[in-house]
């Protein structure tokens, strides 16, 4: 094992651009023993640290199963701008994997369900790209229904872009936006994330939902999916908030009585459902 309180080297191999403000970078552990040692399930996260900037929390969007640990950051402030100027060869430390990730042990024998608003697509890629190459390894599991929804600002702001037709082998994938401009070429939907409920039709006693996004979006969608029968306990949320240590010592990510970082991020909805201000469905 190795002390995840401290930062460990870890080498930029290549670096995408996504979108406008967004990129993707993978990284390589520097240290053998820490390489061999480190494990992460879709939904972690890991403190990405650049020397003589800071600190930021950022969701591992690549799958457990993938050659590359990836990490896809929107420009925020000071640390994400850094991150964003690093190129193939920089060193940054990082901490990790944090978190509690999606119960992927839940989707076994259910229909999957995946909503993902904005950059809340970044760990909710790591679980379509397992999907993805489990299913691939499985070939077994035909009957199960997968669906992805997802929702952008505008259709320049999509990310991974250029992954959906490959997520289309074994997903349902709608895709909208809030509005697309006249001279921008889009033909899918237009309008918040939760109007493609309506798109699909799913028997929401045998779905797991796994939903991330800006909190109003995470709230809507709760709301909406209870209404049309899905358990609580079988709707999964991922939350945000400013955080510091990552191992529930700080106290910055306090959620009610709960730590975002190890209780956290992802949270079945009945847990803090009260949290949220949900009060009336
Ligand atoms: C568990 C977790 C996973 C995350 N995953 C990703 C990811 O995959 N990709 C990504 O780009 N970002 C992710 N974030 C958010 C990211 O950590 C922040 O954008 C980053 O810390 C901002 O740091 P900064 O120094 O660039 O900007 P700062 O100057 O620190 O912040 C810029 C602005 O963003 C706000 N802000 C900072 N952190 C947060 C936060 N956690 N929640 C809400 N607002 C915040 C600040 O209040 C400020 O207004 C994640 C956050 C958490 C808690």
């Amino acid at each position: 094992m190795y002390d995840k309180s401290v930062p460990f080297d870890a080498k930029v191999k290549w670096t995408k651009k996504e979108t406008r403000d967004t990129f993707t970078c993978a990284l390589k552990i520097n240290n053998r023993d820490i390489q061999k040692a480190y494990r992460f399930l879709p939904g972690q996260f890991n403190m990405l640290y650049v020397p003589g900037i800071g600190e930021a929390p950022i969701s591992i969007s690549s799958s457990p199963l993938d050659h590359d640990l990836m990490h896809t950051v929107r420009v925020a402030g000071d640390v994400t701008t850094a991150l964003s100027n690093l190129r193939a060869g920089d060193m940054i430390g990082m901490r990790g994997p944090f978190g509690r990730g999606w119960p992927l042990e839940e989707a076994e024998d259910l229909d999957l369900l995946i909503v993902a608003g904005g950059l809340g697509i970044a760990p909710l890629r790591s679980v379509a790209r397992h999907v993805l190459k489990t299913h691939a390894a499985k070939k077994r599991d035909a009957h199960q229904r997968r669906m992805l929804l997802y929702g952008a600002k505008t259709p320049k702001d999509i990310v991974f872009r250029d992954e959906f037709p490959r997520y289309r082998d074994i997903f349902e994938v709608f895709l909208t936006v809030d509005r697309a401009d006249p001279e921008e070429y889009w033909r899918g939907e237009a309008g918040l994330v939760t109007k493609l409920f309506d798109r699909i039709t799913f028997d929401p006693r045998c779905t797991l939902v796994f939903v991330c996004g800006p909190e109003i979006m995470m709230q809507n969608s709760g709301r909406e999916l209870i209404l049309r029968g899905v358990p609580e306990e079988r709707i999964f949320l991922s939350m945000e908030r400013n955080m510091n240590c990552g191992i529930g010592m700080c106290g910055h990510c306090f959620f009610g009585p709960k730590f975002v970082c190890k209780d956290g991020p992802v949270f079945r909805f009945s847990e803090i459902e009260g949290l949220m201000g949900i009060k009336e469905l």
